[in-house]
């Protein structure tokens, strides 16, 4: 039997390290699909698409070859068979990824990749991302959605990014987030049927054991 999993939310919740140590500790799949969107955002920026156009990102939408490795302990993603793992994480990507995210052939495109990937999934998968519980995979067994307050969420992706100012990360989250909830097709939202799970105040390892055991409940 296959289980899918679905993970919600905002950044700087702790959606990428609980999904990857839940896929791990469960010997499932993992799917970053925030990834897919970084590198197809990449691939805009390094064919010269300009990214306040809506009409020219649908057009080039279909271009990039996105292929993402599923394994939680190395996920890894190539775009046109170039690894662009590192070169996403960039601060012109995270600036830029909203915009082309909110286009719907990208998101069109994008989702039809995530749910071939989940079908194929052996033994099952965690997929982490905005839209998986509403719009990606609607029949999840598990759908969690992930929260914290902004003032956490900016000070642990401070810490990822050593040395950045913490009132300035918490400016760039708290825009991002609100340009992902108001898009027009399959926004930042949580599912009916989602867990919500409020990490503000528990560690990693609280998170991970809570969710697994919803998994396995
Ligand atoms: O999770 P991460 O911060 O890497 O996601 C980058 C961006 O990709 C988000 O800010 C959002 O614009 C987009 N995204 C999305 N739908 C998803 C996952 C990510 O629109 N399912």
């Amino acid at each position: 039997e296959s289980v899918i999993v679905a993970i919600d939310g905002p950044s700087g919740t702790g959606k990428s390290s609980t999904s990857r140590a839940v896929a791990a500790a469960l010997g499932l799949s993992y799917l970053d699909t925030g990834a897919q969107y970084r590198a197809i955002t990449w691939w805009m920026i390094s064919n010269g698409v300009d990214v306040q156009d809506p009409a020219a990102i649908a057009t080039a939408a279909a271009k990039p070859a996105i292929v993402s490795g599923t394994d939680p302990a190395n996920p890894t993603i190539t775009v046109d068979g170039v690894d662009v793992t590192g070169p996403i994480r960039t601060p012109e990507v995270t600036s830029k990824v909203s915009a082309v995210s909110a286009v719907p052939e990208v998101r069109a495109r994008i989702t039809e990749l995530q749910r071939s990937i989940a079908s194929s999934a052996a033994t099952g998968i965690v997929v982490e991302g905005r839209d998986i519980g509403t719009t990606v995979l609607p029949d999840a067994d598990l759908k969690i959605f992930l929260t914290a307050s902004p003032e956490a969420r900016a000070a642990r992706r401070s810490g990822e990014l050593k040395g950045t100012d913490v009132a300035a990360t918490k400016e760039a989250l708290v825009k991002r987030d609100a340009a992902d909830s108001s898009r027009k097709t399959s926004p930042l939202a949580k599912a009916d049927d989602a867990v919500e799970v409020d990490t503000t105040d528990l560690t990693l390892e609280q998170v991970i054991e809570c969710v697994v055991t919803l998994v396995e409940e």
